[in-house]
């Protein structure tokens, strides 16, 4: 059976720091991806996304974006970004290698794969996202409704829901920026639990994210995050709240259930709608770690800013709030690189296999 020094699952941003920040230690990582190519889930975004963080806190270390620093890029830019930084990397990428499960072996672990081959290492770098895990409700009454329910994940363009009556549940930048853009050709209600909060994209000129940096708000933990500011804030230049303002957009509270081709809100009045969007997040998306036990019953990792407190030779990165607001951001994961590699490394260097036992 293949062995190797420490194998990082998933090739998307946090799986190319990983791997950066491994080959700084010494080490000969693999990546492994399930996808066609190195880059993650950034083709697979809507159509029209623009990032909502400049280009300047919009790069992993050690090669710039490129172009004016201020200017907010496109997803296909990001896309060739992180395929280029991908070759810039001295490691072997193995993409179209999906990982089904991952197994305790004496000294270490063994990686299957869905092709059917095999790799024990000691050193693993879970990295595989949230993007193929969407968050979906079961929302009463939806087996009986007539209408098309799909995620925001599923989601391209705006083009095939012309003329549609469209309800996007929830309350956050997705939610905001997807229903925001349909309401150009179809009539769009937000449908969220709470009052969308927004937070102002530009403050004295500069974008939130000069201020999220240079007062250190990007470096707190996330407990601070969530006790102050209490959830989801919605990046705006203007515009959203202006489409709420003047009713191009509108926003009500969640309704109760589906029915026929109706949504049935509290007080029991009933519209009519075609399409119910579930911008609803995402889990994160690592079943390939239940057989190990790394996990709780519901999939979610048992960790400590992304060192697993099941096994020390596996480490995290790229889940949200891991160890800050900026975790699963592009200007974010290499910090958090910075904080899980150097342990995971000094742990594969102890192994037995690497003292050639
Ligand atoms: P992913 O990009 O999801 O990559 C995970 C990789 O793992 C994929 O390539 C997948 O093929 C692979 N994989 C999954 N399962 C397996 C398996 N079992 N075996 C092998 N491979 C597997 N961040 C910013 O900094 N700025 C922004 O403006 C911004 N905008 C965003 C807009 C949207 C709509 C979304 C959804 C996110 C945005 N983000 C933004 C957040 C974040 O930067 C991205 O979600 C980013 O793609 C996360 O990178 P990742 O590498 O952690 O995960």
């Amino acid at each position: 059976m293949e062995h190797v020094d420490a194998v990082v699952i998933g090739g998307g941003q946090s799986g190319l720091a990983a791997a950066g920040a491994l080959r700084e230690q010494g080490l000969s990582p693999v990546v492994l991806d399930a996808s066609n190519g190195p880059g993650g889930s950034w083709p697979h975004y809507y159509d029209s996304l623009t990032l909502f963080s400049p280009a300047r806190f919009s790069a992993l270390p050690g090669l710039a974006l490129g172009g004016d620093p201020d200017r907010y890029p496109h997803r296909d830019e990001v896309v060739d970004y992180l395929a280029r930084y991908a070759q810039r990397l001295d490691v072997e990428i193995r993409t179209r290698t999906r990982v089904e499960a991952v197994e305790s072996a004496s000294d270490g672990f063994v990686i299957r794969t869905a092709g059917g081959r095999s790799l024990t290492t000691a050193g693993i770098v879970a990295a595989t996202g949230a993007f193929a895990n969407p968050l979906r409700p079961d929302l009463p009454g939806q087996e009986g409704f007539g209408g098309e329910v799909l995620h925001v994940a599923d989601y391209r363009s705006p083009k095939p829901y012309a003329g549609k009556r469209i309800v996007v549940v929830g309350g956050g930048n997705s939610a905001v920026q997807v229903g925001y853009e349909l309401a150009e050709v179809a009539h769009v209600t937000l449908a969220s639990r709470h009052p969308i909060r927004f937070l102002p994209q530009l403050r004295d000129g500069k974008d939130i994210h000069h201020w999220l940096t240079s007062t250190g708000f990007d470096h707190l933990p996330p407990e601070w995050l969530i006790h102050f500011v209490g959830g989801t804030l919605v990046m705006d230049a203007g515009q959203y709240q202006d489409a709420l303002a003047t009713g191009r957009l509108e926003r009500r509270a969640m309704f109760t259930a589906l029915d026929g081709d109706t949504i049935v809100r509290a007080d029991g009045r009933r519209e009519t709608v075609d399409v119910v969007l579930l911008a609803t997040g995402y889990r994160p998306s690592l079943d390939y770690l239940a057989p190990l036990g790394a996990l709780t019953p519901d999939g979610m990792p048992l960790h400590s800013g992304g060192l697993s407190t099941t096994h020390p030779g596996l480490v995290y990165l790229g889940l949200e709030f891991q160890r800050s607001f900026a975790s699963n951001t592009l200007r974010g994961v290499a910090r958090d690189a910075a904080y899980v590699i150097p342990p995971l490394a000094a742990h594969v260097r102890r192994a037995p296999a690497a003292a050639g036992l």
